[in-house]
């Protein structure tokens, strides 16, 4: 199974009947489904960030999906009606931690971001990744935000 197909809170061991985009990425989507506690806690990469104690299974989170490679959980104190965070898996500090090993990790992400969002019934969102003090990053462990729900103003503070 690849990762995406694997991107069901809940993977099966049957093949997904949904048709896939050339990309892999399923056309319509399944509803969300409840997300298995036992796939939040697997493979957590460790670390000391309060995320790498979600993954860990350690302190609980709302997920809202949960694939082989990262975790989408909702913000514990959000800023918008929807506001998701979607980590990776691996410990990774921010995207100026990554490197070339990371680009389908990376994209992956952002795959998982829009799925989320469009799960949540967004129909527009925005998504931030924070990358440093300096930026605002506060939990040093790469996460994309998705938020939507109200009109976002532009530019951010
Ligand atoms: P950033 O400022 O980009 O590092 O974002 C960190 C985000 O993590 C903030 O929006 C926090 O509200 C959120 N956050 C911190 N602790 C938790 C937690 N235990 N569960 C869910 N979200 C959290």
């Amino acid at each position: 199974m690849s990762n995406l197909e694997a991107m069901s809170p809940n993977p099966s061991p049957t093949p997904d009947s949904a048709s896939t985009s050339a990309a892999g990425i399923p056309a319509n989507p399944p509803e969300p489904a409840p997300v298995d506690p036992s796939a939040v806690g697997s493979g957590a990469a460790a670390n000391d960030t309060i995320f790498g104690r979600i993954l860990r299974g350690e302190i609980p989170c709302e997920a809202v999906y949960a694939d082989d490679l990262c975790l989408a959980f909702r913000d514990v104190n959000p800023q918008a009606p929807v506001h998701v965070l979607v980590i990776p898996r691996e410990a990774l500090v921010n995207l100026g931690d990554a490197g070339q090993q990371h680009r389908e990790l990376l994209g992956h992400l952002l795959l998982v971001a829009a799925k989320v969002a469009r799960q949540e019934g967004l129909e527009g969102w925005r998504t931030v990744i924070n990358s440093g003090d300096e930026a605002g990053q506060t939990v040093f462990h790469l996460h994309v935000h998705v938020i939507g729900g109200r009109p976002l103003a532009w530019p951010p503070g």
